[in-house]
């Protein structure tokens, strides 16, 4: 079965795959992989208006290895998980100076790499290098746990591990670039989270949640917890001419390297706060809250509008603080409710 999975899988990917997304035109490693770290639980469509910015921008891995940070973050802006924006950044400049700028081959090496896990390695070594290194990303566990009927939330350590080694077993030593992208394709376009397309699929004569009539029972989703609701005031400080205070995060941590509005805690006062670290409050106005969701909990944002008068020049650390004008945007990484927030 093991044979015949990849070659069905290959036949079908020649007829129907995607062979026309924009990482695939004039191929490279860097676009591979640049590709790959955006398409780290992010659709295919979100991805490609990013990656032709992104492309156009820093056509080489040099010059996206020698940008500032700042400009990186902001071409990231809305295309979430952030920490990748961070690690593509620092991953440039480990290949610059460690690989004379090329993507190493090894999976070993891609995988010590900043922001590579197991999965993203391989689809690169077998992507750009033509190696047999099988993926395990979340259109792959779907058509896996399908295929073989496999029980158990695909978080579990047995059941990922079960999942490798039948991810490994269908893998091909030929055309494994082709294999890579089939396999995802698959997942994408047929194998889909709701409503699988299986009368269509090359696999329907082998597959066994189909065989069972059990198809949207895979792959199991995770046992359910409630998400812890956290609660927070953002301050939308202006001053006289119009500009609002932006304090950059600290590197870690939600939203971290990105320009936000100053946070406080529920029982902390806006008022205090601002005479402490601005000048005179001429006026506050609270704004209605709204939830923002992070994967771990929900964060309540309580958005306060204080209107700055004299300011007394004692201002935050130096490259903390930004004075962000909404009508002339400067271009920073700012997240996503704050840039919300600035722009109404
Ligand atoms: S037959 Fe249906 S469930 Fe099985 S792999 Fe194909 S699309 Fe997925």
């Amino acid at each position: 079965m093991t044979n015949s999975f990849s070659a069905k899988l290959l036949r079908w990917f020649d007829q129907h795959g995607r062979h026309d997304l924009p990482w695939q035109h004039q191929a490279s490693p860097y676009k591979t992989w640049l590709s790959e770290v955006m398409l780290q639980q992010t659709q295919v469509s979100t991805v490609i208006p990013y990656f032709l910015r992104f492309i156009e921008r820093f056509p080489t891995l040099k010059q996206l290895a020698d940008a500032d940070i700042d400009e990186v973050m902001h071409l990231w802006t809305g295309l979430g998980y952030y920490s990748r924006a961070r690690n593509l950044h620092r991953c440039a400049q480990e290949i610059r100076d460690h690989y004379n700028g090329e993507l190493p081959q090894q999976l070993e090496q891609l995988q010590a790499l900043p922001g590579i896990g197991p999965s993203t390695a391989a689809a690169i070594a077998s992507i750009a290098f033509n190696q047999s290194t099988a993926i395990l990303d979340g259109n792959v566990k779907r058509v896996l746990t399908r295929f073989h009927a496999i029980e158990g939330w695909p978080g579990k350590r047995e059941v990922e591990k079960q999942l490798w080694q039948l991810a490994q077993e269908h893998m091909p030593k030929k055309r494994c670039g082709d294999y890579t992208q089939a396999i995802m394709d698959l997942g994408a376009t047929l194998c889909t989270r709701s409503k699988a397309q299986c009368q269509a699929c090359p696999m329907k004569a082998d597959c066994q949640a189909l065989a069972l009539e059990r198809v949207q029972d895979f792959p199991y989703s995770k046992p359910k917890q409630n998400k812890p609701v956290k609660e927070a005031q953002l301050l939308i400080i202006r001053r006289q001419s119009g500009e609002i205070a932006l304090q950059l995060r600290p590197p870690t941590g939600i939203w971290g390297g990105l320009w936000s509005l100053p946070e406080l805690k529920l029982d902390e006062s806006p008022e205090d706060f601002v005479q402490s670290h601005f000048g005179e409050v001429l006026a506050q106005q609270k704004r209605d809250k709204f939830k923002h969701v992070f994967s771990h909990y929900s964060l309540l944002i309580h958005p306060v509008e204080i209107q700055l008068g004299r300011e007394h020049g004692k201002i935050m650390e130096q490259g903390q603080l930004l004075w962000y004008n909404p009508h002339f945007p400067q271009e920073v990484g700012l997240a996503a409710p704050v840039k919300s927030l600035l722009h109404l």
